[in-house]
């Protein structure tokens, strides 16, 4: 567990905790979230997890930990088969919703790298960490860069092009990755 961050609170003023799935900070009791959660909550973008109530990602239904408790249960085959209606229509739902197309690249076991593309990158990286995809199951995929696309076509494009440097300048495919990962924990600090 991480140490919560943020400033030192003052004398024993009554403290929440933002209630933001995996936020930490401390907020006043008069308050639920965070000033940026709070933020992204006036936005829109956050809302309320429909299976334990912190605030989560608007564009799903639950936060990570109840979504990572419920793949864990295994879904009975009749189940799978005949997919539930409204299952279906989430799934074209997620699709017509997504502003963005994702393409991102893995580093696998053994120093190889794995180029994709999607339009839920969340929902595609667990995939990816529970092995559910082939190419990259067993060989600890990790997340080490990202970019976005505004359309599939464009998603497809950009994914050509990061494959292509990949496979043909390797050099500019790893500047690529040290700088993200740069920036990345370079801003997180
Ligand atoms: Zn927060
Ligand atoms: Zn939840």
């Amino acid at each position: 567990m991480k140490a919560a961050r943020g400033r030192p609170t003052k004398a024993a003023i009554d403290v929440n905790r933002c209630e933001y799935w995996d936020c930490e900070e401390a907020v006043p009791a008069t308050h639920f979230l965070c000033l940026q959660h709070y933020q992204l909550h006036q936005d829109n973008l956050i809302n309320k997890c429909q299976s334990c109530g912190k605030f989560k990602d608007a564009k799903y239904e639950l936060c990570l930990p109840c979504r990572k408790k419920i793949r864990a249960t295994p879904v009975p085959r009749t189940l799978k088969q005949a997919a539930h209606p409204s299952v279906e229509r989430n799934t074209q739902l997620t699709d017509d919703l997504s502003d963005d197309f994702y393409v991102y690249i893995l580093k696998l076991d053994g120093g190889e790298y794995y180029v994709g593309q999607t339009a839920d990158l969340r929902t595609r990286i667990m995939e990816h960490r529970d092995g559910e995809v082939a190419t990259t199951a067993g060989k600890n995929p990790s997340l080490i860069w990202f970019d976005f696309a505004r359309s599939r076509q464009e998603a497809l494009q950009l994914e050509e092009h990061v494959k292509h440097l990949k496979d043909a300048n390797l050099r500019t495919f790893r500047g690529l990755i040290l700088r993200f990962g740069d920036l990345v924990r370079e801003v997180g600090r």
